[in-house]
């Protein structure tokens, strides 16, 4: 931690002292996100209540060549709002207001300090919500979402946050205000919506931004089954899919979360399975009566060892929260969890299944396996003691080994919880140092000096062993890259 007394001054000046912490214990709130094997605190805490008190915050530390971090909730899972250069943690979380929901343009405009959900809560009086839903749509904002260029369940059918942001104000890192897009789709220019949503903090600081909604759909149906193999799951995924079905989610978990989530909820789910499958259809009424029975032959085919369809919305609600609570209840195994979110081709999910076990096995660890199996999106979660030195070197080494296995495959790094400072090394796994210079100059265009969010998504030549200028666990163990 470095103080920044003067600095420190005039933020308290500005914005009171319970906008601006700098004591320890206030700091360590602070030190990573959701992904916690990465840690550093920042120097500074700021919550800024406006877009003018962002721009006040940008220009002061840019006086002081002072880092900034844009944070949301921190429920990130690649340390996107961990501050490895020190420097000012920018809270985002006071600045919630829905300021509009237009339900004849079916928009809503609002600061992105607003969770996810609530958004899709404001519009729901007019039957419209915001469509992408992470898992952790009840804390994370929209800001986040925006950065990360967030996924979720129903993102196989309505795609990823990038498809629902129409425009943004943002705070750049000389201390201007831009505005891009707008309430309508615009193509106009160069698409500097496009750049910024996924950019994950490093090109500005986002203040508000206006968001498509869409209607609900006529019907909804929710299919719980259950499979005597990974592989016969995956099959299944890939056969409705081949049907010409595109379900709004389609999402698998494995024997051991099913049971982890059993013992947590006690809901009755079929402890012999190998794999549970969840299939939501949905759209007008007499498609879905159609796609219902194709999914059904389909799994039937696949060997299914039981399915049930929801009743009602309280049954669906009890389907959902069998995937929804995956996370929590692994952390009853251990009391940590490394998530990776590699992508692989959807044919191959039996194949990164069987291999991802093997991996496990091979260092000795846990790792229980939710997907959002319809656009082949991995979530391994490998479990550990985070005091077990020894054993979060083997963490570490595993989740690469994993990382190369799907970029082997055909696929990629991330899904939807982006590079951040987690996968940084990995990089140059699927970019070629051509690639990396083209996104380097596009971000010392937007960020000459450096100061927001840096150290975050591009690899340097310094990044091959430290991460910025504070020590972090993961990197400190890699030994090569
Ligand atoms: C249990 C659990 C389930 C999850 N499920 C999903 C899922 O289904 N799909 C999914 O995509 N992700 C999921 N995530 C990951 C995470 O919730 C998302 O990445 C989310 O978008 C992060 O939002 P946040 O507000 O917590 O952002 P933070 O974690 O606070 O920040 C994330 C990134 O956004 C940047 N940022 C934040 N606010 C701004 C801003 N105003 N301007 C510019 N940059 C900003 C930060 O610098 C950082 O790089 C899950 C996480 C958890 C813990």
């Amino acid at each position: 931690m470095v103080h920044h007394h003067e600095l420190e001054r005039k933020l308290k000046a500005l914005f009171g002292e319970d906008n601006v912490l700098c004591e320890p214990e206030d700091l360590l709130v602070y030190e990573c996100d959701a992904e916690t094997l990465d840690t550093a605190l920042p120097d500074l805490v700021v919550l800024p209540g406006s877009t003018a008190e962002v721009q006040a915050v940008v220009r002061a530390a840019a006086e002081h060549g002072v880092p900034v971090t844009p944070r949301g909730a921190g429920t990130g899972l690649s340390g996107g709002a961990t501050t490895v250069s020190g420097g000012i943690s920018l809270v985002m979380t006071r600045m919630s207001r829905i300021l509009q929901i237009d339900p004849l343009d079916s928009i809503a405009i609002v600061e992105v300090g607003a969770t996810n959900l609530s958004v899709s809560h404001a519009a729901l009086t007019h039957g419209l919500y915001f469509a992408p839903d992470p898992s952790s749509q009840v804390a994370s904002t929209i800001g986040g979402n925006i950065a990360e260029n967030a996924g979720g369940p129903h993102c196989l059918k309505y795609g990823m946050t990038t498809s629902h942001v129409l425009g943004l104000k943002m705070v750049l890192p000389d201390g201007n205000i831009a505005r891009l897009g707008g309430r309508t789709r615009s193509q106009i220019g160069l698409d500097l919506l496009g750049v910024v949503v996924g950019s994950e903090g490093t090109l500005g600081i986002v203040t508000e931004a206006v968001l498509r909604l869409i209607p609900r759909a006529q019907a909804v149906e929710t299919m719980l089954a259950y499979f005597p193999s990974v592989e016969a799951c995956g099959q299944a995924v890939s056969d409705i899919v081949a049907e010409g079905i595109i379900p709004a989610a389609m999402e698998m978990i494995d024997k051991l979360t099913l049971n982890a989530v059993e013992d947590y909820l006690h809901m009755g789910l079929n402890r012999d399975a190998a794999a549970l499958l969840i299939v939501e259809l949905d759209g007008p009424e007499i498609e879905i009566s159609v796609h219902r029975k194709i999914v059904e032959q389909v799994v039937a085919a696949n060997k299914s060892i039981g399915l049930t369809w929801a009743t009602d919305d309280a049954h669906r609600a009890r389907i959902w929260k069998a995937r929804k609570a995956s996370f929590g209840a692994l952390g009853r195994i251990r009391p940590n969890g490394y998530v990776l979110d590699g992508v692989i081709p959807r044919s191959k999910l039996a194949t990164a299944i069987t291999r991802i076990n093997q991996i496990g096995e091979k260092h000795k660890l846990i790792v229980a396996n939710v997907y959002h199996a319809g656009d082949g999106n991995l979530h391994p979660c490998v479990l550990y003691h985070r005091d077990n030195l020894e054993e979060v070197h083997r963490v570490v080494t595993a989740g690469r080994e994993i990382l190369e296995l799907c970029v082997e495959l055909g696929g990629t790094l991330s899904g939807e919880h982006g590079i951040g400072v987690e996968k940084i090394l990995a990089m140059s796994l699927v970019f070629t140092e051509a690639d990396l210079k083209a996104m380097r100059w596009l971000k010392n265009s937007f960020d000459p000096r450096g100061l927001t969010n840096p150290s975050k998504v591009l690899p340097t030549p310094k990044s091959c062993g430290e991460s910025g200028g504070r020590p972090l666990s993961q990197h400190q163990l890699m030994t090569s890259c």
